[in-house]
């Protein structure tokens, strides 16, 4: 409170009498960052239009086991359904569809959704990234995520690898961390390349001192019919793994920071202050596509930040807090 950056936060109680419709906030994305920001921003009784187009990486998770409070774990799709019912209970108009431009405007922001216009005060960016896929075939890449044959994220999942004779895929410098980090699982992972390899010599010499087998002919093939995972590399060999991580990196659903000028990091996530503000005033970012740790429970503290914070600063710009 008292930061000064309220008034220009679209936040003019005189635009808002003019133009009823406009609501508190446009969340976009309905995953964990979003979904927490709505249960909060719902429970202050504030008008909420939450747009997500359904295709985040919580509906991935086959059954995530760090996820505090589930000692047996949880489906991500029963995760997501527990948080939507939440946010339902406090009216929050959840809505299905894609927002593919926000512009300013006098009283905060305008967006285009293929769930009709929104107009409303605030924005938060709760957008996610995408996972960069090895080439499979989509309905058989999302059975193999079902059946945990293949991976994404070592930090989610490792503890259950403890043991297993791992694949790594992306023979790059990102690849060859990830290995390092898994090898604390396994003494049996091997790094695979998806095309001819461009990497720094020292690196690999440092996986392989780790005890790290290196495998630097590409992958042609992917057979996910066994329990395991079969692989066809480009000279005819095949080998076998008994699970597979993709480590090809990812794309930060960053896209609508384009028309409102936002600041990018150097990973190309959206730049926030300590109270997930963005460089622009009135739009706030949450979730996996703020810099951080893509997880669940970073989504869920980054969204609920976010909330306090969009609360907090409307507050402020209609005059409802004291003076410093
Ligand atoms: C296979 C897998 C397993 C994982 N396991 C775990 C685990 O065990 N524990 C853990 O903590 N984390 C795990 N993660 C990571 C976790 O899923 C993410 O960190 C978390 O979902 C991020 O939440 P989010 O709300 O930022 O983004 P997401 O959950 O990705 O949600 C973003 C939403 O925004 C929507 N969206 C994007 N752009 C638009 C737009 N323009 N208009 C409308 N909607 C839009 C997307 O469709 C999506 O629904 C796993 C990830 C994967 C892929």
């Amino acid at each position: 409170m008292g930061h000064g950056r309220a008034d220009e936060a679209g936040g003019e109680a005189v635009d808002d009498t003019a133009n009823p419709d406009r609501v508190d906030c446009l969340i976009i994305g309905g995953g964990p960052a979003g979904l927490t920001a709505a249960i909060y921003i719902g429970r202050f009784r504030r008008r909420v239009v939450l747009v997500d187009a359904d295709e985040g990486r919580l509906a991935m998770i086959p059954r995530s086991h760090n996820m505090p409070g589930y000692p047996e774990g949880v489906r991500g799709c029963d995760l997501l359904a527990q948080m939507r019912a939440q946010a339902g209970r406090y009216a929050c108009d959840l809505r299905r569809g894609e927002v593919t431009a926000i512009s300013r405007d006098s009283g905060g922001f305008r967006a285009r959704t293929t769930a009709g216009p929104v107009r409303a005060r605030t924005v938060l960016l709760a957008t996610g990234v995408l996972n960069l896929r090895p080439p499979i075939d989509p309905d058989v890449h999302d059975a193999a995520v079902a059946s945990g044959q293949l991976r994404y994220c070592p930090i989610c999942d490792g503890f259950e690898q403890t043991g297993r004779r791992i694949g790594v895929l992306g023979l790059t410098a990102h690849g060859l961390a990830e290995a390092m980090f898994l090898r604390s699982y396994s003494d049996d992972v091997v790094v695979l390349a998806l095309a001819a390899p461009d990497l720094n010599p020292d690196l690999s010499a440092q996986a392989a001192k780790a005890g790290i087998a290196i495998e630097a002919v590409p992958v042609s093939a992917f057979d996910f019919d066994g329990g395991d995972v079969g692989l066809t590399l480009d000279d005819g060999r095949s080998l076998r793994v008994e699970t597979l991580y993709a480590a090809l990196g990812s794309r930060t659903r960053n896209e609508l920071g384009d028309g409102l000028g936002l600041d990018l990091s150097g990973d190309a996530c959206f730049v926030t202050d300590e109270h997930q503000r963005c460089s622009v005033a009135g739009v706030y970012a949450a979730g996996d596509a703020v810099e951080g740790l893509d997880q669940i429970s970073f989504a869920m503290g980054t969204g609920s930040r976010a909330a306090v914070a969009i609360h907090n600063d409307l507050r402020n710009a209609d005059g409802q807090v004291l003076d410093d």
